[in-house]
C-alpha cells in the first residue's frame, strides 16, 4: 500500500499507509486533531536489485522475522576441548 504524507498547519508532517486511491484530501492530525492536508511528494522508488538494498532489507526483515537457526555455529566442535598447552598442570585448572 502506498504511503501518503499529510501536513498539519500547526504541527509537523506525518505519513499514513492507506489503500491506493482511498486517501482523502484532509485528515485529522494525530497530534492536535486539526485538519491536515495531503501533500504531493516524490514516490519512494529505489533500485531494489542492488546488494546494498538487499542487505538493508534483510536487516530490517530480521527484526520482525528472525531466521531460524537449525544447526550449530560453524567451527564449534563438540566433545573433547582442544588443547592449547602441553603443560599437564594446566589441565587441572578450573573450566568454565
Ligand atoms: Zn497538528
Amino acid at each position: 500500500m502506498p504511503i501518503y504524507e499529510f501536513l498539519c498547519a500547526d504541527c509537523l508532517s506525518f505519513e499514513l499507509i492507506l489503500p491506493m486511491g482511498t486517501a482523502p484530501d484532509v485528515v485529522a492530525c494525530p497530534t492536535c486533531r486539526g485538519d491536515a492536508r495531503r501533500r504531493i511528494t516524490a514516490p519512494h522508488i529505489s533500485r531494489t536489485a542492488s546488494s546494498a538494498f538487499a542487505l538493508i532489507d534483510a536487516a530490517n526483515r530480521s527484526a520482525h522475522e528472525p531466521a531460524v537457526v537449525d544447526s550449530k555455529k560453524p567451527g564449534v566442535r563438540t566433545g573433547q576441548t582442544p588443547r592449547y598447552t602441553s603443560n599437564p598442570l594446566h589441565q587441572k585448572l578450573p573450566r568454565p
